[in-house]
């Protein structure tokens, strides 16, 4: 085994899975691995998975990594530790994160907001190169934001500035979302939502994946669980381009996975429902995908083995 200077171990650990791979100076991946979040037994367990899962990482790529950047649902302190999380990851709040890898890894460890640490990616790497302004939102098995001003991603007073899952919508019933709010965006519109809006609809469960097949064939019940989901969104998206102008609104997440027939409603209300110039606003796909979150970790924890501070990235 070789310490390989610049090359950093990537985690990204989720509420249904944990990803990690090798990421190099440029933002290059390899030696991708993935296992099952094991979500509701605690954090100790989820922090084994994500060290087992480096651990398969480093013995298949025959080296040692120098750093790790994690990005990792939840709000962190600056530090690396959980201030909040919902329940995704069960018993996640007030872990020592970075601490605790870094403790397993034997290396240096970085540990953001996922979505905090996907905007990175895209802006350093992705879609947001040369960029100094954009809005990107994640929707997967939550929904998260993050905002990006003057080319630093924006922390906010307590570290959960673009937290836009959390926003309260009004919907035809009345349902608690993950951080113990009701009604919020996320309950709705996150991948969990549409199923649980088809459950409520039909009387029968589906997968995301399923609903959008049977969506694309044309069920009506299939189509009024993912429409429900693209109007909430769209609202939302719409205000939080009122409110920053950002220019550019890149979005993300599993959910995207549907394809068209969710991503053309929601760009076609959001853009409907503003004015010159902000109707201009750019809608674009991650191209990064669900690595931009291992490769913006990654790229900040690089930083911080060169000596530079991370909190000089956050605005
Ligand atoms: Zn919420």
């Amino acid at each position: 085994m070789t310490l390989a200077s610049n090359v950093v171990i990537g985690l990204d650990i989720g509420g249904t899975k944990i990803s990690a791979c090798l990421v190099d100076q440029r933002g290059q991946t390899s030696f991708v691995a993935r296992t099952a979040t094991p979500a509701q037994d605690g954090a100790e367990a989820i922090l084994s998975a994500a060290s087992t899962l480096v651990e398969q990482v480093i013995q298949a790529a025959k080296i040692v990594p120098t750093a790790c950047g994690i990005g990792s649902a939840g709000t962190f302190d600056t530090g690396g530790r959980v201030l909040q999380a919902t329940n995704h990851l069960a018993g996640w709040t007030g872990t020592d994160v970075s601490g605790a890898m870094a403790e397993r890894l034997r290396i240096p460890v970085v540990t953001i907001n996922d979505v905090h640490a996907a905007a990175f990616g895209e802006l350093w790497f992705g879609i947001g190169r040369g960029q100094n302004q954009l809005a990107m939102i994640a929707i997967g098995t939550g929904i998260g934001g993050a905002i990006v001003v003057d080319g630093r991603v924006l922390r906010g007073n307590s570290g959960r500035a673009g937290a836009v899952g959390h926003i309260p919508v009004t919907a035809p019933t009345t349902r608690m979302c993950s951080c113990g709010g009701q009604n919020h965006l996320e309950a709705f519109a996150s991948g969990p939502g549409i199923e649980r809006t088809y459950l409520e609809l039909a009387g029968d469960r589906l997968d995301l994946p399923t609903i959008g097949d049977v969506a694309r064939q044309g069920d009506a019940t299939a189509l009024a669980a993912i429409q429900l989901a693209t109007d909430l969104l769209a609202d939302v998206l719409a205000d939080l381009i009122t409110v920053l102008d950002p220019g550019s609104l890149v979005l993300g997440g599993g959910v995207l996975e549907l394809g068209k027939i969710f991503l053309d409603p929601v760009v076609d209300r959001v853009l409907a429902g503003l004015q010159v110039p902000l109707s201009e606003t750019r809608i674009s796909v991650s191209s990064l995908g669900n690595q931009a979150c291992m490769i913006g970790a990654s790229a900040l924890a690089l930083r911080h083995l060169e000596g530079q501070d991370i909190a000089s990235a956050f605005a």
